[in-house]
């Protein structure tokens, strides 16, 4: 069990084992110094990371917005010729889906930043807006694309079909890898519904003509890091970075996504007021997409018997029996039990189980939620704010059950370094036993990697149906020597997809 405030406040703890730039100003940014006060890692960003976020930085300030490097560079954007006037190279993130598919999409397209010398840059769409949620990562410096740069027009007519994004150009002998001079900029998509042409990106042969072009734009919603470690391109230097697989989102998920102060604020006050007391915290993130299909009542039952089967919570008293009731205050352990959902119901439900009678243990047991917000909102910044406030108390808890395919609960476990339980029944009509099973390890999954035969056998008509887990072979399409058996594994609910452990 992890309890807050045990850390001695050495240097390093507070910059979270040196994975932090030391220097800047404490009170723009409460929580790079306080973080380590609510969450010891147990894990050490190795120094190859450290010295490459080092020099990440001073290559951002060089190449960052406003700079010399970066005029320079966006004049051969309007002019259409690269010259020698500028060595600076960039990656464009631009959003699309809610908050946890924008943060898993970010971090990757940072370690793409880290393993291709480029600077990775934010689109800033304000009616998605994400200024108030995180500090600025990178000293002296903004991650965010200027609103007055010459791809806004294109970026507004980017999208899935878009005739000049690089899958369509290629696949349309508009481009090719030995195109010469190689163009100023290219636009990826690589979002959960890409098409087969879109996959290039994941090629060593597209990935070392990529390197000669200054601007690339991506649009992505997914986690594509673990694709990197079974790519040739990247390997080696992704084994310098990550001696651990399994910590990648873990280390640079705290690494970019720090709270905002108004964030801190809603995430510390909560902390403290409901949580910081408890013995044990236990986080329940409650995810239904398909709400007609799945009755609250049925998610309900697969709640208790994954707390009760897993003991994450203990059962309560079948009948009434005043005798266990502790005459002694303070005897038992206390157990906080923090519920994010969009809905209030799950919470009513286990607050009145809990109140109603005592546990067979005789452990006391506290149920809180900090918002209902009863369906996802696009434009609302404060709902963002909220919801990044939810991911971040979840991660402070010591169990996790989350629910599977959510991203949002992918957050919330590898930035607390925690293997969740992970519920079924809130993406799937189909009744599972058990409901719910330990994750193989705390990263996010890429849900939609590149990969075919397995896919193709469950194709129906044009629709996928997702096989149970163990049933597609991992690395079916992929090159022995590339592939990394004991590093990536289909994951535990997107049965096609592909996780670090
Ligand atoms: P995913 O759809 O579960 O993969 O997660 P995303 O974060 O990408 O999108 C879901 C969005 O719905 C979140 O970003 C929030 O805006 C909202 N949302 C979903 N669940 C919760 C919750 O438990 N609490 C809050 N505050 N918002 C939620």
């Amino acid at each position: 069990v992890n309890k807050p405030a045990q850390t001695t406040s050495s240097p390093s703890n507070k910059l979270l084992g040196g994975l932090l730039a030391p220097g800047l100003d404490e009170q723009s940014c409460l929580s790079r110094y306080q973080y380590f006060r609510y969450r010891k890692s147990s894990y050490k960003p190795s120094s190859g990371l450290i010295s490459r976020l080092r020099n990440y930085e001073q290559l951002h300030k060089r190449c960052g917005p406003y700079t010399e490097s970066y005029n320079k560079s966006l004049q051969q954007v309007h002019s259409g010729h690269i010259g020698n006037s500028s060595d600076c190279k960039y990656v464009v993130w631009t959003p699309s889906n809610g908050l946890g598919n924008r943060m898993i999409a970010i971090a990757s397209s940072f370690l793409y930043a880290l393993l291709t010398n480029r600077v990775l840059l934010l689109q800033h769409v304000t009616d998605i807006d994400m200024a108030d949620l995180f500090c600025e990562p990178f000293p002296n410096s903004t991650w965010f694309l200027p609103m007055d740069n010459p791809f806004n027009n294109e970026l507004k007519k980017f999208n899935k079909v878009y005739r000049y994004k690089y899958g369509n150009m290629v696949m349309n002998n508009m481009i090719n890898t030995s195109t010469e001079p190689p163009p100023t900029h290219l636009y990826h998509y690589i979002s959960f519904d890409y098409e087969d042409q879109d996959k290039v990106f994941y090629q060593d042969e597209h990935q070392a003509f990529l390197t000669k072009v200054p601007w690339l734009i991506l649009k992505s919603d997914e986690y594509y890091a673990p694709y990197f470690f079974l790519m040739k391109t990247f390997r080696q230097e992704l084994d310098k970075l990550f001696p651990r697989k399994d910590t990648v989102f873990h280390h640079l998920g705290r690494y970019l996504f720090l709270p905002s102060n108004e964030a801190w604020g809603l995430i510390t006050r909560f902390y403290d007021a409901y949580l910081a007391k408890a013995d044990e915290r236990i986080g329940v993130q409650i995810r239904v997409v398909d709400t007609k299909g799945n009755p609250p009542q049925n998610i309900m039952d697969e709640i208790l018997t994954c707390f009760s089967r897993e003991k994450i919570l203990p059962d309560i008293m079948e009948t009434q029996n005043s005798s266990m009731v502790p005459t002694v205050r303070n005897q038992n352990s206390t157990k906080a039990v923090l519920i994010a959902s969009l809905f209030p119901q799950y919470y009513e439900n286990i607050r009145s189980r809990y109140w109603s009678r005592p546990t067979v243990t005789g452990d006391v047991i506290g149920v809180y939620q900090p918002s209902h917000e009863e369906y996802q909102q696009f434009g609302n910044n404060m709902h963002n704010v909220k919801a990044w406030a939810e991911m971040n108390l979840l991660s402070l808890c010591d169990v996790l059950l989350t629910s599977s395919w959510s991203t949002f609960g992918y957050i919330a476990q590898s930035l607390g370094g925690l293997k969740p339980w992970m519920l079924y029944t809130t993406d799937s009509r189909v009744k599972h036993d058990p409901p719910c099973r330990q994750a193989l390890s705390m990263e996010p999954c890429f849900h939609f990697p590149p990969i075919h035969d397995c896919q193709a056998k469950y194709k129906v008509g044009n629709r996928f149906v997702f096989p149970p887990f163990n049933d597609c072979k991992p690395h079916v399409n992929l090159d022995a020597e590339t592939s990394d058996p004991d590093h990536v594994k289909h994951c535990e609910d997107a049965t096609f997809g592909y996780k670090l452990v």
